[in-house]
């Protein structure tokens, strides 16, 4: 599996000079197994300039892994290109939800008055499937698991592995809601299921620790609560995801060097997502 980050900002794209090297667009990654196919983590703006990215030889069958519906990781999905191709077959996975269906969530965002095409007239063919609840699934080779995880809407983290390399996508979490951090076994930190000795995890890190202080119940994770999981993980890599929209180049520069800093003399398998970034899962 090869990997590419098109966007690891969370909650609202933010473009402009604040942002230049980590990047401003919202929550989208893409996926390549060793077959070629597409799997596309997320669908925030960031899935624009892919669209863009594959030109016209693009697969036409492509996955598109949705970890919730919160608008930083659909908004781009009107706008992602090979949408508007009769000949594109798009899988979207997601969360079910007992009040509606997945179709129903997206085609309300894909509609006016958020959206000026109607759901009906977007050309490409949609299939959609509610994910099951850790009961692994193949996409292209890819033995692809969902699990539930601790975020204001139903959410999921998704695992993918292929040929012994495995890849574990939490953009939105917030472990601490039900449990002290510090104290409890891996079994009762939420996304721990999904990221469990991953060779890179991605994960939400959105606030330092004195903006989580008031914050909390917004669903996602602070600097110390971060490198917290990443220990327990024991991922052999883990990359800060979702980066808050507030927060410019050089203060998340300073957010990387406090996990380091708490990883101790372990600190080099941390870094910071960065949209351009290039992620090599070929072997273990
Ligand atoms: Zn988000
Ligand atoms: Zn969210």
């Amino acid at each position: 599996m090869l990997a590419r980050i098109w966007g690891c900002r969370g909650s609202l794209a933010t473009p402009g000079p604040r942002t230049v090297r980590y990047g401003g667009n919202t929550s989208c990654v893409e996926v390549r197994p060793s077959d070629g196919s597409l799997i596309v983590l997320d669908a925030g703006t960031g899935i624009r300039d892919l669209g863009w990215a594959l030109g016209p030889d693009r697969p036409k069958t492509i996955h598109l892994l949705l970890t919730h519906m919160h608008l930083d990781h659909v908004e781009g999905l009107g706008f992602f290109l090979p949408i508007h191709d009769p000949e594109t077959e798009l899988h979207i996975w997601g969360p079910p939800w007992p009040y509606r269906s997945l179709r129903d969530r997206v085609a309300a965002y894909l509609a006016p008055p958020l959206f000026p095409l109607l759901f009906e007239q977007i050309p490409a063919r949609f299939e959609f499937h509610e994910v099951p609840d850790g009961r692994p699934w193949e996409i292209g080779g890819v033995r692809v698991a969902a699990r539930p995880v601790t975020h204001p809407a139903p959410t999921v983290g998704y695992r993918l592995e292929e040929n012994g390399c495995s890849l574990a996508f939490i953009p939105d979490n917030e472990p601490a809601l039900l449990c002290d951090l510090a104290l409890a076994g891996r079994s009762q930190v939420s996304g721990l299921d999904v990221a469990q000795g991953a060779d890179l995890l991605l994960h939400d890190c959105q606030y330092t620790a004195a903006e989580y202080s008031t914050r909390k119940g917004w669903g996602h994770t602070c600097v110390p609560d971060f490198a917290r999981i990443a220990e327990l993980s024991e991922a052999r890599r883990s990359l800060m995801f979702h980066h808050e929209p507030a927060h410019a180049d050089d203060m998340l520069d300073a957010m990387l060097d406090e996990v380091r800093e708490l990883a101790g003399g372990n600190g080099d398998h941390v870094q910071l997502a960065r949209e351009g970034m290039e992620l090599d899962l070929t072997s273990p």
